[in-house]
């Protein structure tokens, strides 16, 4: 079990929730794609590497940090007793290669290299754990786990891992049978602590709750084409399943996710779900599950 669990980010759900309701440009679109994909690329290294790690070793997910003004991000962060590894997971697809030290895609267009960035990150990193106090060593590690990259014309000493390495890096991972101790987790804590939930570098577009289409859609795969029957509503695209009551707390939630400031009244959540639901039952569903403040049409739930 992770230490720190990887959770899907806001500006993943925020995005998929304005592709099915809003007009998302296909510059924002491309941006929504590429960031499922680097976290499914995430989700999958978890999976198979560290999912779980049988071995002293705290499994830290998804820090955010900032040291001398500066921020720095990392997939994964593994504290073992002697040894913090590091670990920049992409999920890149197609054929790329170096030459003369830069990172180029196969049609000869220069890319970020994943390696510059990733020794920006630990250099601020090894100064906030030394900050910290830690005195050990660090690896930092690129891992590609995409079956369908391919990478030419790499020198063997550069830390890069490939899909095909995957297996063996878990278990050289889980050979590491040195006991942690209580300043190792006070450390993680610390890490955990420092770590920054809303990224400057999210884009999210603009957008309101008066141009974003209402209604119920459907939970796994957004598609408004729902059918209800005896309380359960049934995805005409997918077949996925859902009662009313946790159909209109999943509005509620997206409500909140998208507009954090506006106040849950039963109106809006009416005009939310597309006028399906009675305000009877949807007040029902607010009083069962949130705590009400106010009277009459002022009232409002939290
Ligand atoms: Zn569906």
């Amino acid at each position: 079990m992770a230490y720190k669990p990887r959770l899907e980010p806001d500006i993943i759900k925020i995005l998929r929730l304005l592709n099915a309701r809003g007009n998302l440009t296909e510059q924002e679109k491309r941006y929504f794609e590429g960031k499922k994909k680097g976290f499914e690329g995430e989700v999958f290294f978890d999976q198979v590497v560290t999912e779980p790690l049988e071995c002293e070793g705290l499994v830290i997910n998804d820090l955010l940090l900032k040291f001398n003004n500066t921020y720095f991000q990392i997939d994964t962060t593994i504290i073992f007793k002697d040894t913090i590894k590091l670990f920049d997971v992409k999920n890149f697809q197609g054929e790329y290669y170096y030459e003369e030290g830069r990172f180029y895609a196969i049609n000869g267009s220069e890319r970020d290299d994943p390696l510059v960035q990733l020794e920006r990150c630990v250099s601020h990193f090894r100064q906030l754990l030394y900050s910290l106090g830690y005195k050990g060593t660090i690896e930092a590690y690129v891992v590609h786990v995409n079956p369908e990259f391919t990478l030419f014309q790499v020198p063997r000493t550069y830390p890069i891992i490939f899909p095909s390495q995957l297996n063996s890096l878990r278990k050289k991972l889980n050979n590491n049978q040195l006991k942690l101790n209580d300043w190792h987790r006070r450390l993680a804590d610390k890490l955990i602590s420092l770590h920054i939930v809303e990224s400057p570098y999210d884009l999210s577009p603009a957008y309101d709750f008066d141009s974003l289409r209402k209604g119920n859609n459907c939970g796994r795969c957004q598609s408004f084409s729902i059918t209800l029957n005896d309380r359960i509503l049934t995805c005409n695209n997918c077949g996925h399943q859902e009662t009313v009551e946790s159909a209109i707390l999943r509005g509620i939630g997206e409500i909140k996710l998208l507009f954090p400031e506006m106040k849950i009244t039963v109106n809006v959540v009416y005009e939310w779900c597309g006028g399906v639901w009675s305000k009877w039952v949807i007040r029902n569903v607010l009083k069962k599950h949130f705590k009400a403040t106010g009277y009459g049409k002022w009232c409002f739930y939290e």
